[in-house]
């Protein structure tokens, strides 16, 4: 990247995430000059990335942050601020939205709202998505899935023995499960391969080896040495400043290294997070946006969505040794059933439990388990992930704490749906030779005090949609009431679907590169 930190910018992009990192991918071939602003820094590659104690316990890579509940009580959020933000920690179970959720989907507690795209519509940009974050997998065998223009890049990553056995008991009796999308660079680090496809950890943890399909690795430092792109980190932006007319975003006002520095470009994209993004839009307000910039529908920092999600460990007499088990995922449920009229979700695996990653989640249960009891539980653990969707009420919402940080008040919706996914494995277990199980706490990735605090999927506070009395953002996502004001985070999701958001968020974010890039001529 070029060193030089220059006056005027074509682009600014604060957060590089996997919406801000993938833009700025986008848009580097343009040879416009962008600058990409990051509050963290470069997450460093030591051997307490693979520590389950430092990353789960500890919780070494939680960034220090302090928002706010509903009741006022602080808590320490689960965010991760460092280039390639989330991605840095994410699974990268990389999902298409199914073709449903791009539509109205009626569940036990409301509606969830129709997209402004249709899935045909958003289907190219998902394809480039894949192709750049390398996904492994197979289209065509998950019978909710849309159409595809091409095929993934890479095979399937295929399922260790314990998970092939579990797989053909559950086609055996008349399941559908399937190859879940993995973004894992198997053919870049074939010297690591061993360490890699073999690896226990990708789930929740950094990748030690640079095999994780994260945006710093497949977006960022691949733009690095380009001269018109600048990043910096430790650049922590406090607030967007307007003309006097409200319409155009003039400065973008960062903190680093303890001094306030002014930087301007012609367009300015935010993707600093869901919650952080709205947090910046309402620390924002002037006289022209007295409630938050673009923020006129008073639709800023609502509607705020993070996935009905349960972690289920099943027991079995068997030893489960895989090492890699995010192979495998089943979306029966994912719509209606004959039994039920509500869509459940998705099952999908998660990354294998290990003894301290107990000691995280259940202290006072597991304080006085010597260790190696805790190891031989994990050792014969099959591990699963339950999402279901969650909806956007207006009254799930980010709003500014006294001091100006965050304030997340959320309820949680849809939990008979979520009961009923749990009963629909309960049944699947029988088929996998583990029925014994229990359910542990929702987020499995590490302690933590309250669950709000688990915010790994956070979206949905700036909305896309063609109407501005019910959206923040238009279809390009361009503020409605700002002609250089953009957001590309998991922000503009209408609604979040039940499987993982990370690649529809790049894929949105490739598509708005397009949009600018013409827009910039
Ligand atoms: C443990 C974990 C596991 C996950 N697993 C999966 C998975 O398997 N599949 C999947 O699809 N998704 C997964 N996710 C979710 C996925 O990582 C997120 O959906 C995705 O990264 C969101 O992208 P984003 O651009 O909205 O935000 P982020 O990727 O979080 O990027 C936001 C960036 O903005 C920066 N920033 C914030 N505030 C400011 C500011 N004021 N100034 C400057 N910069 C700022 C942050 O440091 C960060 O770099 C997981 C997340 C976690 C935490």
């Amino acid at each position: 990247m070029g060193n030089a930190v220059a006056e005027k910018y074509d682009v600014i992009i604060i957060g590089s995430g996997a919406g801000g990192g993938t833009l700025a991918h986008s848009l580097a071939p343009t040879g416009r000059r962008i600058l990409l602003l990051e509050r963290g820094g470069f997450l460093p590659r030591e051997a307490d990335n693979w520590n389950p104690t430092k990353v789960f316990v500890d919780g070494k890579y939680i960034s220090k942050d302090t928002w706010y509940d509903a009741d006022g009580q602080p808590f320490v959020p689960q965010v991760h601020y460092f280039v390639g933000g989330a991605t840095k920690m994410y699974g990268a179970a990389l999902y298409r939205l199914r073709p449903m959720d791009f539509g109205e989907i009626r569940h036990v507690d409301g509606v969830s709202p129709a997209w402004p795209v249709s899935y045909d519509e958003f289907e190219p940009w998902y394809t480039k998505a894949e192709w750049l974050y390398q996904v492994h997998g197979t289209h065509g065998e998950d019978p909710t899935e849309g159409h595809w223009s091409k095929q993934y890049p890479w095979p399937a990553v295929s399922h260790e023995p314990r998970l092939q056995e579990i797989f053909d008991g559950l086609t055996a009796a008349g399941y559908h499960p399937f190859h879940s999308p993995c973004g894992i660079l198997l053919n870049e680090v074939e010297p690591f391969r061993s360490q890699c496809i073999r690896c226990v950890w990708c789930d929740g943890y950094p990748c030690l080896t640079a095999a994780k399909s994260d945006t710093e690795t497949l977006a960022v430092r691949p733009i690095m040495d380009l001269p018109n792109v600048d990043l910096l980190i430790d650049a922590h932006v406090t607030r967007l400043d307007t003309d006097p007319s409200g319409r155009t975003v003039t400065d973008v006002i960062v903190v680093r290294n303890g001094v306030t520095e002014r930087y301007s470009a012609d367009i300015i994209v935010l993707s600093a997070g869901a919650a952080n993004t709205a947090k910046l839009l309402l620390a924002s307000a002037n006289d022209k946006h007295p409630d938050g910039l673009a923020n006129g529908s008073d639709q800023v920092g609502r509607n705020y969505m993070f996935h009905n999600s349960r972690a289920v460990v099943a027991f079995s007499r068997e030893r489960n040794p895989t090492q890699y088990q995010k192979t495998m995922a089943i979306n029966d449920f994912y719509g209606p059933t004959k039994d039920y009229e509500f869509p459940m979700g998705n099952i999908q695996m998660v990354g294998k439990s290990l003894a301290p990653m107990y000691r995280g989640e259940k202290p006072l249960l597991t304080k006085f388990a010597p260790e190696w009891t805790l190891d031989e539980v994990a050792s014969h653990t099959v591990d699963y992930w339950l999402t279901t969707e969650d909806l956007p009420l207006p009254t799930n919402r980010v709003t500014l704490a006294g001091d100006g940080n965050i304030q997340l008040t959320y309820q949680v919706t849809n939990e008979p749906e979520a009961d009923r996914l749990y009963d629909e494995l309960k049944t699947i277990l029988n088929h996998t030779g583990t029925p014994e199980h229990a359910v542990i706490d929702r987020n499995v990735y590490s302690s933590m005090d309250i669950p709000v605090a688990g915010v790994a999927h956070q979206s949905g506070t700036a909305r896309f949609g063609s109407d501005p009395a019910t959206s923040v953002l238009d279809i390009d996502c361009k503020a409605h009431e700002l002609d250089n004001l953009y957001v590309v985070d998991t922000s503009f999701f209408p609604s979040i679907g039940a499987v993982n958001p990370a690649l529809t968020a790049m894929a949105n974010a490739i598509r708005v590169g397009e949009h600018l890039t013409a827009r910039l001529g």
